[in-house]
Order: structure tokens, then C-alpha cells, then sequence
């Protein structure tokens, strides 16, 4: 009896001591690279990356005085709030019709390119940022495209390419970036890639279809689409690891909610109106493409 014990002991650690040759040599074989700069990078950086936890808390509920206005009125730019379009949810669920590209402000990038102003003007100060800090070059492979470039796309390319209408390349405020070298799932494994995985946020750019959010964007892993919603929503999706569609549901509809210098809400807008503190700041509104809004307060 006692022999048997040690036998399968015995069996039990060679079995391990081969597992664990097995796995560093896989490790060694597929998980480590050398870059363009021929320094070592780990390729499993992306699924690493997706085992952070999210933090919570970092939303705090604030009550204010509150005025109501017709949510037409506001988009009009008849208040003092500022209309905009950044927060968008673009999906296969929520479609953005052609029509209300109409007050998006777009400008040429280069390479008969174009895109929101607004994102064009954070992406610049994004790839002098990575230049700076971490020495690549981050170029664009795609920026908006029209409903029939992404029909055309999705016929030449339906693997990986959606159905024009659902492709947030239509609402302006998408682009795919590589490095030389690193295109699509490989930008992860550039230093620029890790680089913009950790720091698009601050320019206002979210990874859209992060490792860990397939549940709820119906979308594998995209480290090179990045999605312009400005900051602060950029820091707080990326700082509680959620994905877009998560987003509006972390707010309780109409409340307030104070991040750092800056108050958000989310309004479903059922009565037609949407609720704005008065003069404490400037007021940016977003439609969320749902039928609601996100309201931006950067209090003075
Ligand atoms: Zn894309």
C-alpha cells in the first residue's frame, strides 16, 4: 500500500515538473518577442492586461439645484449647454442613421481621411504623446467611413468587417491605429501599443473592444480601434475596466454624479427634457443614440 502511495507520488511530480517544462518552454516559444527596438516584450501583455480589476467608487453621488429644458432646445444650441455627439453607443443593437452626421464636425487627416475635428484634435495630441514617452510612431489605418465604404467593406471582408449602419467607423469618432510593423491584433505586442492601451484615456480615446468586454460589446478583441468619448468618460471606462455599453448603466437615471472637477448625467429624457445645473460651469450634452443623454458639467 505504502509503495503505491509513493508510486503515484513520484508519478504526480514528474507529471508537474513536465507540465512546467511544458509551459515555459510555450511560454519562452509564443509569449516572448523580441520588438522592432529588439527589446523583449511579452505577447500575453493583452490577456495579462485584462486580469486587472476595475475600480469602483470613484463616482460620487451630488445633489444640485436642476433646470429643466427641452432636450430639442438644447441640441439646437439654443441653451447655454453646448450639443455634441461624443457619446454616441454605436452597435449592432443601436445603428446610427447617415442623417445625423449632419452636425458632426469633421476634418480632413490625411491620406483622404477624415474625422470628428474634436477627435482629430486629441489623436494628434495622442501621437506626440507616444512619440514623446515612448519613442513609436502611431499611424491610422482607418477613420470615418460612409455607409457605402462600410457596406462595400462588409462585403469584401464579412469575417471582419460589420453591417454598414453598425460600425462605429460611420459616427467619426473611431479610428484603427498601428505602429510600423504592428498591425491589428499584433499593435498589442509594439511598444506603442502598450503604450496607448495605457494611456489613450487621457486623451479622451477608450480601447472600445477591450480583451475583457466581449459580453457586452459582441466584439473580439480590437487593441488598434480606438474610440474617441472624451475625457473625463475616456478615464472613468478605463479606470473601472468596462466597456461603453456598461457605461451609461453605472449612472441612476437624472442623478448627478461628481469625478474630480467634473459632474455627469444620465438622462433617459423620457419626458422630453433634460435637467442642467445653472451657472456652475460649462455644459457640454451628448445623445446616447438610445434615446437618452449624457450631460459633461466641467465646473468653473
Ligand atoms: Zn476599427
Amino acid at each position: 500500500m505504502k509503495n503505491m502511495t509513493n508510486g503515484k507520488r513520484t508519478l504526480c511530480i514528474v507529471l508537474a515538473v513536465l507540465i512546467l517544462l511544458f509551459a515555459s518552454a510555450a511560454f519562452v516559444q509564443f509569449g516572448l518577442k523580441k520588438d522592432i527596438y529588439g527589446k523583449t516584450i511579452c505577447t500575453a501583455y493583452g490577456i495579462i492586461g485584462s486580469m486587472k480589476r476595475g475600480e469602483k467608487n470613484i463616482l460620487a453621488k451630488k445633489e444640485i439645484a436642476l433646470v429643466a429644458y427641452p432636450a430639442e432646445d438644447i441640441m439646437a444650441g439654443k441653451t447655454m449647454a453646448k450639443p455634441e455627439f461624443t457619446l454616441w453607443l454605436v452597435n449592432a443593437t443601436y445603428p446610427l442613421a447617415e442623417e445625423e452626421l449632419k452636425n458632426v464636425n469633421m476634418c480632413e487627416i490625411g491620406n483622404g481621411r477624415t474625422l470628428c475635428t474634436e477627435a482629430y484634435e486629441n489623436l494628434k495630441a495622442l501621437f506626440a504623446a507616444a512619440k514623446e514617452e515612448c519613442g513609436d510612431e502611431l499611424i491610422v489605418t482607418s477613420g470615418f467611413r460612409t455607409h457605402d465604404e462600410q457596406a462595400a467593406l462588409y462585403v469584401s471582408m464579412p469575417a471582419v468587417a460589420v453591417e454598414a449602419g453598425t460600425s462605429e467607423h460611420q459616427c467619426g469618432f473611431a479610428v484603427d491605429v498601428k505602429t510600423s510593423g504592428y498591425g491589428q491584433r499584433r499593435f498589442v505586442m509594439s511598444r506603442g501599443g502598450r503604450w496607448t492601451d495605457e494611456n489613450c484615456s487621457r486623451f479622451g480615446f477608450i480601447i472600445r473592444y477591450p480583451f475583457y468586454g466581449k459580453k457586452t460589446t459582441m466584439v473580439t478583441y480590437e487593441p488598434w480601434h480606438l474610440r474617441y468619448v472624451g475625457y473625463p468618460h475616456a478615464e472613468i471606462i478605463s479606470r473601472m475596466r468596462i466597456t461603453l455599453e456598461d457605461y451609461y448603466g453605472i449612472f441612476e437615471n437624472g442623478k448627478y454624479y461628481e469625478y474630480g472637477d467634473y459632474l455627469i448625467s444620465h438622462q433617459t429624457s423620457d419626458d422630453g427634457l433634460i435637467y442642467l445645473p445653472e451657472n456652475i460651469g460649462d455644459i457640454k450634452v451628448s445623445p446616447d443614440n438610445m434615446g437618452g443623454y449624457i450631460v459633461t458639467v466641467k465646473v468653473k
